[in-house]
């Protein structure tokens, strides 16, 4: 499976993703490919709706502390549901699907969450620093929202600015 990152300002972005309904071959084919595009464009998380298809599926892998992303970290997480959350905190966030853009970010700090595995088998996950972070960040991107829209007025008119200016150079060079 070919899969391409879906970029900003791309409408699909915007789609509310489906429950995921079958576990099936066709869902494990999908996840294998979600995991290393992710890897591959030094990411921590990706939403499926990132790859163009709009199901609640995410990959997620934490950088360990060498920095390092090894495969028995790789979280897979389909139909997540939080349902506790706690605590205050803010984080410089970027978005595969708008490259090159950093913005402090205000999350809840821990969270409790109950998934299923991509055998459909139902988990519970207690969650708190980047994976809780990392965890909200891609659960936006199932109802269609992206870490920009958090943003103050002023500084999302000026991050407008600097994306199409980015565009601009991408298409000319
Ligand atoms: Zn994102």
């Amino acid at each position: 499976m070919k899969l391409t990152i879906v970029e900003y300002p791309d409408k699909r972005l915007r789609l509310k993703s489906k429950n995921v309904t079958n576990f099936d071959a066709k869902l494990h084919k999908l996840l294998d490919a979600m995991n290393p595009i992710m890897i591959n464009t030094n990411g921590i998380g990706l939403a499926a709706i990132q790859v163009n298809h709009a199901v609640k599926a995410l990959v997620l892998n934490i950088p360990d502390e060498e920095g390092e992303q090894p495969p028995e970290n790789l979280l897979e997480i389909i139909n997540p549901i939080v349902t506790k959350r706690a605590g205050e905190t803010v984080y410089q966030e970027g978005c595969l699907s708008v490259p090159k853009f950093y913005e402090d970010i205000k999350r809840f700090e821990t969270l409790t969450l109950n998934y299923q595995d991509r055998n459909g088998n139902t988990k519970t996950l207690e969650a708190d620093g980047l994976l809780s972070i990392a965890i909200q960040h891609e659960m936006d991107h199932l109802e269609g929202i992206l870490f920009i829209d958090k943003l103050s007025y002023g500084r999302r008119k000026k991050f407008e600015k600097e994306y199409k200016r980015m565009l601009k150079e991408k298409k000319s060079s």
